[in-house]
């Protein structure tokens, strides 16, 4: 008999056994229908055998093996198999989350799979025709003509739109050698094609060190201070890679990001095939941008998080953008670092991984200190005449202040305007204010479901929970005590606009957050707007810290930093730091220096010391010691087991229990299990949460106990109402 062993999308961390009678080895990979129950699910077979545990009467037969899709790629299953043991998570789930969610549904079948799109692109004797040698009665072909000269292609969608003719039209030209069809690349083209930059000497060096190892596994950690040009170094590595007909992954943290990446690669390299991948695709473009990668014929992925997932058979760089951002890490489900994942794949691909950031995260550059990643630098902004903005903090301990404003503020942004360059004003509150306060009896608005005070948000007279997305009309009057004077506390995004409207209102103010880019299309019309110079003062949060380049911004402030100062979360200042080093890296970046103003109640408090300094190796190393004299990571490995349950005191009575049942071997000596504690946000979506955190001296000692743990808790009878996972690498407690 034959068997073959199916990875199901089923919370159970095992393979699935069919009969298949004509599978074979070369099968593995491949996707396959098979009953489960009474439903058909769609799997992928991860080995073929003529055994099974299961007695051979009792095994199911298989459905259809689908064999026009190639076979996953060996090393992509054997990341698979890496991630379900490493973050302790059912076999079945990971392959199935990993893959396009068309592949993972029932009844899809391939048949279905997008056609090739046929394009018409310009030809060299095409470029030199102008429109004047086309009749002018000729209205439809000039049109059409005109677009090509433009763009130098056209596609099915927009001839077609254009008129019924079109087509005719196109193979007119065709006749007349001005235009070739082709199949469509993968992707949308321009073709400006901007030249490669000389490198400056900082660039050279560190893509000469890249390209002198690009046949074996080396992680590299670039570290380039904002504007210093690291994209210039993906650039050029990736350019000698492409020439060898190697395929790259870029990762970067933020579908909002993506867009930007994307038009620089397509317009270097405007003849290699190139696909995004990220969730803001339809299913079926992201099954034909993945089909594109896993068949070779897309030479450049570019995408968020899940994209370390896309099979590639002939894998020559990973790049991750921005390593430090905490969006590499997914947060629920299958909760693993992309980042990491990258320098796995790297290292089984044995190819170069480049991990770029202005402030890398202490982990890498722990890595990098120790010796295992290579340290590239780049201290000087690429663009000459660009400087390093001037960054000082106002102390709002003396200072004046009008809604949160302090008078400095206020001077520098009028001199801004008078200036006619664009200010930034950074407050990470999205809302119009965090709180809404009783002043006689202290009441404050609270989410009903979560741990979480009801964020204002005046402009549709609304209380809204930030965690759960809860909406409550905001109340006439305290429905404690009935004091009509119940007022708006702190200040959010939309308060700032409002005040600022009323400080200058000439000016052009756009506020730019979750809430005002909501729509799809919102994000792009908003940084055309802000290009384009319309706009005077930006109002944002965190959305517009990362990696936009404006170029008519000279100034920043920052209003309300300080509360990350003496959180309870270990990773808070280091994210801080990051933030700030990033939005400071907005200001002056190209021809105009820049100022950064901090507002603060600590200006000693050594993070802005050193943010002053724009020091981050000064910063990270004192960081660094503080971590390992408190026994915190890089210097020791955590996971955490968290709990939710309707009551709190269940959650942690369950994990009570599983820490009566974790056996603290000899050769896990090095385990600390802590007591269960309420998480911080106890309350979340109905939920009570509790977790007990596990600290290991090595990665190893940690995932020995784990696997040996995990199992035991799995084993546990089921409870209603109750639900836990292991979280490996946490990067929140
Ligand atoms: P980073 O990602 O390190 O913050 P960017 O890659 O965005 O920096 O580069 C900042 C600016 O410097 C961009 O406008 C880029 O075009 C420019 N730039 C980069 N390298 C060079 C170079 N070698 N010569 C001239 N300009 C450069
Ligand atoms: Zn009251
Ligand atoms: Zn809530």
């Amino acid at each position: 008999m034959t068997v073959i062993h199916v990875a199901l999308d089923v919370p159970v961390n095992r393979l699935f056994d069919y009969l298949a009678p004509n599978a074979d080895s070369a099968d593995i990979g491949r996707c396959v229908r098979v009953p489960f129950g009474n439903r058909q699910l769609s799997g992928i077979i991860l080995s073929v055998s003529n055994l099974s545990s299961v007695p051979e009467r009792k095994l199911k037969t298989a459905g259809l093996i689908d064999q026009a899709i190639p076979p996953l790629p060996q090393s992509l299953l054997e990341l698979f198999e890496f991630c379900s043991h490493y973050y302790h998570h059912p076999i079945g789930q990971v392959v199935m989350n990993g893959l396009p969610a068309l592949l993972r549904k029932p009844g899809y079948t391939t048949s279905r799979i997008p056609k090739q799109i046929q394009e018409w692109i310009l030809t060299d004797a095409g470029r030199i025709i102008t429109l004047s040698d086309i009749p002018a009665r000729s209205k439809t072909k000039r049109q059409l003509f005109s677009l090509l000269l433009e763009n130098g292609i056209i596609t099915a969608d927009i001839y077609k739109a254009m008129s019924p003719h079109s087509r005719k039209l196109l193979h007119e030209f065709k006749d007349l050698g001005w235009v070739e069809q082709r199949t469509a690349l993968p992707g949308k083209f321009a073709f400006s094609t901007v030249p490669t930059l000389a490198p400056t000497t900082e660039q050279a060096h560190a893509i000469a060190e890249i390209l002198a190892r690009i046949g074996t596994f080396t992680p590299w950690l670039l570290h380039g201070i904002t504007g210093s040009g690291k994209t210039e170094v993906y650039l050029q590595v990736a350019a000698s890679l492409l020439a060898q007909q190697k395929q790259i992954l870029v990762l970067v943290p933020e579908i909002n990001l993506t867009p930007q990446l994307e038009a620089t690669f397509r317009k270097r390299f405007p003849n290699t095939p190139l696909v995004s991948l990220h969730s803001g695709l339809n299913s079926s473009e992201r099954l034909q941008g993945w089909l594109q990668a896993q068949c070779g014929e897309a030479n450049i992925i570019l995408g968020t998080r899940l994209a370390i997932f896309t099979p590639m058979p002939r894998p020559g760089l990973i790049i991750v953008d921005e390593e430090q951002d905490h969006s590499f890490k997914q947060q629920d489900g299958l909760r693993y670092s992309a980042r990491d994942l990258a320098v796995y794949r790297a290292r089984q691909a044995n190819i170069p991984i480049v991990l770029g950031s202005a402030t890398p995260s202490l982990e890498s550059y722990h890595q990098a200190r120790i010796g295992r990643y290579r340290l590239l630098q780049l201290h000087a902004r690429a663009i000459s005449q660009a400087v390093l903005p001037a960054i000082h903090c106002i102390d709002m301990r003396v200072t004046p202040a009008q809604e949160r404003l302090s008078e400095p503020i206020l001077d520098a942004l009028r001199q801004s305007l008078d200036q006619k360059q664009q200010s930034l004003v950074f407050i990470n509150r999205r809302g119009y204010s965090p709180a809404l306060l009783c002043k006689s009896c202290r009441w404050i608005a609270t989410c009903k479901r979560c741990s979480s005070r009801l964020v204002v948000h005046l402009r549709n007279r609304q209380l809204r929970c930030h965690y759960c997305g809860d909406q409550q009309p905001i109340t006439p009057a305290c429905p404690q005590c009935g004091d009509p004077d119940i007022m708006p506390f702190g200040h959010g995004t939309q308060r700032i606009e409002s005040a600022l409207i009323k400080q200058f209102p000439n000016a052009r103010i756009l506020r730019v957050d979750r809430d005002s880019i909501r729509h799809k299309t919102a994000w792009q019309t908003m940084l055309d707007t802000i290009h384009q110079g319309k706009v005077d003062i930006l109002v944002g949060t965190q959305l517009l810290a990362k990696g936009h380049d404006f170029p008519n911004l000279a100034l920043v402030c920052v209003l309300n930093a300080d509360s990350s100062l003496y959180s309870t979360d270990f990773r808070a200042e280091e994210h801080l730091f990051s933030q700030l080093m990033q939005v400071a890296g907005r200001a002056g970046r190209a021809h105009i220096p820049g100022t950064v103003l901090i507002q603060t109640e600590f200006p000693q408090h050594p993070l802005y010391l050193a943010l002053i300094r724009q020091d981050y190796a000064a910063y990270a190393q004192t960081q660094l010691k503080e971590r390992k004299s408190a026994s915190f990571p890089p210097f020791v490995y955590l996971a955490v087991l968290r709990a939710e349950a309707p009551v709190l005191a269940e959650a942690l009575e369950f994990l009570h229990q599983t820490a009566a049942i974790a056996t603290i071997a000899k050769e896990y000596a090095h385990i600390q299990l802590f007591d269960p504690v309420p998480a911080t946000m106890t309350r979340l979506k109905g939920l009570e949460r509790a977790q007990l955190l596990i600290q290991a001296v090595s990665r190893k000692c940690l995932q020995i106990f784990l696997s040996d743990w995990h199992q035991r808790i799995s084993a546990l009878p089921a409870r209603s109402k109750l639900r836990w996972h292991l979280d490996v690498d946490p990067l929140t407690l």
